[in-house]
């Protein structure tokens, strides 16, 4: 053998060796701590960005301290990276969405999710009326107002009290534990309704809705005000990277079956109007909420999470959008160009 080729057979050999002894915890711990320094650099690099307003048309939310910013990674073996106000709370809002269309998902399946709410963009705003008589009466999707609230509709419950039993018990099996509702957002978001409530009785004209409207509505708007940190956001997105099984605390909260066709109407519906925008530039599906958070899922691997306020233009938060992207970029987490 010519002697280049034998020096590259070598080379090839003894990396083989090297990589088979590793145990799977040394490889891990490897890319564990490249995954920690690359959190604490995104939380670094944009902690002092001060793009981005608060949402103001729910009062409370206006109130929000603005200079909060945390970001977490949990992956599928539920280790933790994180960095900034990891802990500190806001209202879950348009996240929550994700999670009562997993319990819908797993109480009537994937079929009736997309015939009966439908899994395709709107092309118009989260909160659009137009939208509804664009498409026949029908929602269009589960992540814009209106499909939320339809969604919302179809937990299956004897009454409202039921319903809201049910969806706050998946948030906390997805969180890993018991979150709770802000009071004080919910109030706010109670009082400020209305349009929601004439989504919600225009798709009941269209035969569209499971239970009551104006109930559904209610139940709706708590689960927007629940109240998460950005840890919580990050092991519940984990959960769905995790095929259904909480990585924490090891629990199966969603069929793996099912878990696929949730990140599909993420990458879809997931950032409002800028899905499109997103999924290009990151090739993530994620969801973003009013109350500043994102989640971003990376399939089989990774939920990430990042909480700030200050929106953009699209209602989506500014830091957490370029936190992840970042985060995406420096460990090369794009799937669309593994
Ligand atoms: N509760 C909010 C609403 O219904 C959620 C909006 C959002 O986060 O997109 O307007």
């Amino acid at each position: 053998m010519h002697y280049l080729v034998k020096l590259v057979v070598l080379v090839m050999v003894l990396g083989n060796i090297s990589y088979a002894k590793m145990s799977p915890t040394q490889l891990q711990s490897q890319s564990k701590s490249e995954v920690a320094k690359v959190v604490k650099e995104a939380y670094v690099k944009y902690k002092n960005l001060k793009e981005g307003k608060n949402a103001d048309y729910i009062k409370a939310l206006a109130e929000v301290d603005p200079k909060l910013f945390g970001i977490v990674v949990v992956d599928k073996y539920g280790n933790v990276f994180e960095a900034g106000d990891v802990k500190k709370e806001v209202s879950i809002q348009s996240i929550s969405k994700v999670f009562t269309l997993a319990l819908v998902m797993r109480e009537r399946g994937d079929a009736f999710v997309k015939e009966k709410i439908g899994v395709n963009a709107t092309g118009l705003p989260f909160n659009s009326i137009m939208a509804i008589e664009l498409h026949d009466g029908s929602a269009s999707n589960p992540f814009v107002n209106a499909g939320a609230i339809e969604t919302t509709s179809w937990v299956k419950a004897r009454n409202s009290q039921e319903r809201w039993k049910k969806i706050a018990s998946n948030m906390s099996s997805f969180a890993g534990r018991k979150l709770r509702v802000n009071q004080e957002v919910y109030k706010s978001e109670l009082s400020d309704n209305k349009r929601n409530q004439a989504i919600a009785k225009l798709l009941e004209a269209y035969g569209r809705m499971g239970s009551d409207p104006l109930k559904a509505t209610t139940v709706y708007t708590k689960q927007c005000s629940m109240s998460v940190s950005a840890h919580d956001l990050a092991v519940m997105s984990a959960t769905i990277a995790n095929h259904g099984i909480n990585p924490v605390t090891k629990t199966q909260v969603i069929p793996a079956k099912y878990t696929p066709k949730i990140m599909a109407v993420m990458s879809t519906a997931g950032l409002y109007d800028n899905a499109g925008g997103w999924l290009y530039d990151t090739g993530l599906p994620a969801k973003s909420g009013v109350g500043g958070g994102i989640i971003a899922i990376v399939p089989g691997e990774y939920g990430i999470a990042v909480v700030s306020p200050p929106l953009d233009a699209y209602g989506n938060s500014v830091r957490a959008q370029k936190a992840i992207a970042y985060i995406v970029e420096k460990l090369g987490l794009n799937p669309y160009a593994k």
